[in-house]
């Protein structure tokens, strides 16, 4: 018997074995959920197929959060092969790469501002809107990634630290909103990982040395780990928590680094 058994859950997200969303899928597929997987792009579709098939799943639709006509098509899909959806995993997030460099007011410009609020804050309540018929009655529940930098001005993350703020304010909101249907909302801040979405932001190396040897744990976080967090927000173990935000980062975000 695992914690999700009999629940099917919409990963989104994964574009490679080292995604934080790939942590959440596999974790879940162990834990007894039934998996399906979105990519963003024809370029990710086999690698995303062939995770897919790691986690028994061949349910692999496309999803780009930037066009709403195919918001509607992935859950119109979605609707034609399972009857409900239990839980949606969130792990977007885009911002140009000169956003991610630098002095934020400097780097900052309106066409960078909107596109990483759109594509990293706005998708999150439009996969919320666009689920919401197939979640009914269900008791489910929403699940974003999100990082220190919402709360804290950290060197380079910039414009998607701003991002993430709106992120979280999102997570509340939405909670206060789908709750009396039931439908729990919370995020994941997640520690700094290599990924592809990191290998965007300038000196990310650094900032991965230097939560090693300043974290309570010594050590960075992995997407495993995150995964495992993700997994227990989406189960019925979690029924009592909503609007939150779920720190797994070694423990970084305690410290006072004076
Ligand atoms: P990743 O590159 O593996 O995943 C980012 C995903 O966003 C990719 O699958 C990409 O295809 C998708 N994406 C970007 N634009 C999209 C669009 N228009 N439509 C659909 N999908 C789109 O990197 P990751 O680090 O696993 O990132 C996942 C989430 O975790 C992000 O929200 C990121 O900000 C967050 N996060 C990452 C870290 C970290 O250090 N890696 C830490 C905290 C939070």
């Amino acid at each position: 018997m695992g914690f999700l058994d009999g629940k099917k859950i919409l990963v989104t997200g994964v574009a490679s074995n080292r995604s934080i969303a790939w942590g959440c899928a596999d974790a879940m597929h162990r834990a007894g959920a039934e998996i399906a997987l979105t990519y963003q792009n024809d370029k990710l579709k086999s690698r995303v197929e062939d995770l897919a098939g790691q986690c028994g799943s061949n349910l692999v639709l496309p999803l780009d959060v930037g066009s709403d006509a195919e918001i509607e098509s992935t859950f119109k899909a979605l609707a034609e092969k399972w009857d409900g959806l239990d839980a949606i995993v969130h792990s977007i997030a885009f911002a140009p790469r000169e956003q991610l460099e630098g002095d934020y007011v400097d780097a900052v410009t309106r066409e960078g501002f909107a596109a990483a609020h759109d594509i990293s804050a706005y998708s999150f309540a439009a996969l919320a809107k666009a689920g919401r018929a197939l979640m009914d009655g269900r008791n489910g529940a929403l699940v974003t990634m999100s990082y220190l930098g919402a709360v804290r001005a950290v060197p380079n993350y910039n414009v998607m630290g701003v991002a993430k703020a709106s992120l979280e304010a999102n997570v509340r909101y939405l909670a206060a909103s789908l709750g009396p249907k039931g439908t729990r909302v919370n995020a994941v801040s997640a520690g700094p990982i290599r990924t592809l979405a990191a290998a965007g932001i300038a000196d990310f190396r650094d900032m991965l040395k230097k939560v090693e040897e300043r974290t309570p744990l010594r050590r960075n976080v992995t997407i495993q780990e995150v995964g495992n967090a993700a997994a227990f927000l989406c189960s019925d173990l979690a029924s009592g928590i909503t609007g939150d935000v779920l720190y797994v980062d070694t423990g970084y975000h305690i410290l006072g680094l004076g």
